[in-house]
């Protein structure tokens, strides 16, 4: 479906011109939509009424529905659920940050959805557990952003692409959705506020980053270090083996000297040992990859135990001894379901 969110300001001039109204008024609309992140077509108010009229019975202005809104605690993150037009769910967060030196304001980061579901099917995802019905359209990703800063008031600040789906496994979608995001017309968000985290598709990595010349960062999920464990929790792994990961990431490291991250879903028992802190820093040193350790947050579908705070503690400090930069990941989203995909898929269960 065809939406003005997810519209180039081409695609907003030719339709335009083509109801006959002047190109300036294109301009206009592309303000009104990415600056000021309008919702419905009466919130426009210097376009005349009759090429609102015109315009709405050609096109849609946007394509998703708040159904339910979740908050951890005061300051902390708050989840939503959006309904698309064709009547599926997905999710979305904001993830408020302290204000430090960097950020007076403090940090307001929207994490996004790019598919319905995931056929990438990691063990311990809600999103990986529910069936995958379709990718996401750039103007379904983008609307994201736009009605949670409408929704809270916020002035979002970072936008990370770590929601429910792979996004490069909707490679074209996500990339205009990055286009709008960064371009001065558009979001207008520097590019390094920018984050598309993958579970390694290799191939699209490369791709990806030639795309947007390396400018916006890059996080890959790790996981482990360890061939048969990283397959038995990102199937994917088989197909892109560590071996041929690490060879992308060190040509992107070595060609556009770009940053890498690496997420680390820590999971008791599975991943938390000295053998996979000596295996993660022998991957991640070459690169001087930033690590962040994310205390694995329980579903039903992966009955393994989220580590204790110290063991996870201990863990990150493993890594630090052996010269990493590791963050440790509060999970300050358990009580609000902020498991990536748990909302969507308790709502699609519910449905079914
Ligand atoms: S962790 Fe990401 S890639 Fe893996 S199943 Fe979940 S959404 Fe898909």
């Amino acid at each position: 479906m065809n939406t003005l969110y997810g519209s180039t300001p081409e695609e907003i001039e030719a339709l335009v011109v083509s109801s006959g109204f002047p190109k300036y008024r294109a301009a206009q609309l592309v303000d009104w939509i990415y600056q000021k992140n309008v919702l419905a077509w009466d919130e426009i108010r210097n376009l005349p009424k009759d090429a609102l009229q015109k315009l709405s019975e050609k096109t849609q202005l946007t394509a998703l529905e708040l159904v339910e809104e979740k908050k951890a605690a005061a300051g902390s993150t708050v989840k939503f659920l959006f309904k698309t037009e064709d009547g599926h769910f997905l999710e979305s967060v904001l993830i408020p940050q302290r204000e430090d030196d960097e950020e007076p304001g403090g940090r307001q980061t929207v994490c996004v959805s790019t598919q319905l579901g995931c056929k990438v099917q990691c063990v311990f995802c809600a999103s990986g557990q529910g069936k995958f019905t379709r990718n996401l359209t750039a103007g379904e990703i983008v609307e994201q952003v736009a009605r949670i800063a409408r929704l809270t008031g916020k002035k979002i600040t970072n936008v990370v692409f770590m929601g429910m789906g792979e996004p490069l496994d909707n490679f074209e979608a996500t990339m205009k959705a990055i286009h709008i995001l960064i371009e001065p017309w558009g979001f207008a968000f520097g590019a390094r506020r920018v984050t598309v985290s993958t579970s390694g598709i290799t191939p699209k990595i490369l791709e990806f980053v030639k795309a947007v010349d390396g400018r916006v960062r890059l996080s890959v999920s790790l996981h482990s270090s360890i061939d048969d464990v990283r397959s038995s929790l990102v199937p994917i792994n088989r197909r892109y083996p560590l071996k041929d990961l690490m060879s992308a990431l060190r040509r992107i490291n070595r060609d556009l000297k770009r940053e890498i991250t690496f997420e680390y879903t820590l999971i008791a028992g599975v991943n938390d040992t000295a053998e996979e802190a000596e295996g993660v820093s022998i991957l991640a040193k070459p690169l001087k990859a930033k690590i962040n350790v994310i205390p694995y947050n329980p579903i039903a579908e992966y009955p393994e135990k989220a580590p204790t705070p110290e063991a996870a503690e201990d863990f990150c400090r493993e890594l630090e001894n052996r010269g990493l930069r590791v963050t440790l990941r509060q999970t300050a989203g358990r009580e609000i379901e902020a498991a990536c995909g748990q909302l969507r898929l308790d709502r699609v269960r519910r449905k079914e």
